[in-house]
């Protein structure tokens, strides 16, 4: 196969499989009769009852916190932790440079500050970097667990005690993850989870906040959820009771449809975890020592959810090719869903974290330090080409053409240059 001349050279492409090659979530017979009883029974649950509350139940004895609350989106779910987390005007959280938007834009709605802070090579949280950054107003520091792969959450959480930080995690590419056999999300005061389409866990739309600190959870509650829900489970002799009919005045509800996708998919999540451990392993087997290709390093402690393998892309060692000419090679062999990530990409490359001002008037000042530069971001966004996971034994053969795509290429390179 590899001695094929290169597919973008008029050779044979080394995937031959026609697309699409990667969809999410796998839909069963069992995803389409929960949905279609849900149908029947209800389209609107104003309180935490029926599927609402089976999804809840479910994610917090999976994860093993104590409460779980439910919303229509992730972005969602992170501006309810934030607000419940207290975190308010002038208040600064330090979030990782590279991560999507939606781990920090939230803070523009309560009028808080996201500090960027630079990533290392791993593509985690840079402490030295971050501890630099911390001022007098800085209440707290964001784990996003990027493409799955758990940050070190024994350094972050030294980290956060050493400066009196509240952890707070964004683990919407960490479903089942774990860290020393513990899942990410639990680490934090709180978490917050995205279950949009593509995510390890799927409800279509959809999103949640876990916690064990119960005025936390009243928190969220009064954030997003009011009346029914505020009045039934924030008991009446608690000071925060008397807000329950309006709550903090947003109504940000799953929707009962995506609540029963969701929790027929997590019946089967450690499945499709333990498919994507296998094929994960041998995709990185395979590619292990291929030149310009860098598998990632998975410290004994992390389990992986495997949202995507992320390589890093290594141009000195072949010739200096460009990595989208690379693609554009891997793509011309039929790897098409081979990719470089899009909106997952440094923030401060974004407009919104530029001159937030001009589109969020208390920003009129724009932004803190204007000169901070964050090169570990940049380069590592720079440099990453991601793949496709697949979980099932079906796809095992798909995996290795890609696998078998990119060392081609890979080895071929010198015809491109
Ligand atoms: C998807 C995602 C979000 C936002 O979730 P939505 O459900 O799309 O609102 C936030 N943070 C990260 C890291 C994400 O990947």
């Amino acid at each position: 196969m590899n001695d094929s001349p290169l597919a973008l050279l008029g050779g044979t492409p080394a995937v031959s499989a026609p697309g699409p090659h990667f969809t999410w979530p796998p839909i069963t017979e069992a995803d389409r009769q929960a949905v279609a009883r849900q149908l029947e029974s209800a389209v609107s649950i104003p309180d935490r009852s029926g599927v609402v509350a089976d999804l809840e139940d479910a994610l917090a004895s999976y994860l093993g916190v104590r409460h779980v609350v439910t919303t229509c989106t992730g972005t969602a779910a992170l501006h309810s932790m934030y607000a419940a987390a207290g975190i308010g005007p002038a208040d600064e959280v330090l979030v990782p440079a590279l991560t999507f938007h939606a781990t920090a834009t939230p803070l523009f709605h309560l009028g808080a500050h996201p500090v960027l802070a630079d990533i290392n090579d791993r593509g985690q949280l840079d402490l030295e970097d971050a501890a630099r950054r911390i001022t007098a107003r800085t209440k707290a520091v964001v784990a996003v667990h990027l493409w799955g792969l758990p940050e070190d959450m024994d350094a972050l959480i030294s980290f956060a005690d050493d400066h009196e930080l509240m952890l707070l995690e964004d683990g919407s590419h960490a479903h089942g993850a774990t860290w020393n056999g513990r899942h990410t999300g639990t680490f934090g005061t709180a978490s917050a989870f995205s279950l949009n389409g593509p995510k390890p866990l799927s409800a279509g739309e959809g999103g949640f906040v876990a916690t064990d600190d119960t005025d936390l959870y009243y928190r969220v509650l009064l954030h997003g959820q009011y009346n029914k829900r505020c009045r039934r489970e924030i008991p009446a002799t608690h000071p925060l009771a008397r807000f329950a009919v309006t709550g903090m005045g947003l109504k940000l509800r799953i929707h009962p449809l995506a609540a029963a996708l969701a929790h027929t998919q997590l019946t089967r999540l450690e499945n499709h975890l333990a498919g994507r451990q296998a094929v994960a392993a041998r995709m990185r087997t395979a590619l292990d020592g291929v030149p310009g290709i860098r598998v990632p390093h998975v410290p004994v402690s992390a389990r992986p959810s495997w949202y995507a393998l992320p390589l890093r892309y290594e141009p000195a060692e072949l010739g200096g090719l460009p990595i989208e000419r690379f693609l554009e090679a891997l793509h011309a062999e039929g790897a098409t869903e081979a990719d470089v990530p899009g909106s997952t990409c440094p923030l401060h490359t974004h407009p919104l974290f530029q001159t937030p001002g001009a589109l969020l008037p208390g920003y009129a000042d724009g932004q803190r330090q204007p000169a901070d530069t964050f090169p570990a971001s940049d380069h590592v966004h720079a440099a990453t080409l991601k793949l496709p996971v697949w979980h099932h034994e079906n796809d095992v053969d798909l995996a290795d053409a890609y696998t078998t795509a990119i060392t081609k290429v890979a080895t071929h390179a010198k015809d491109l240059l």
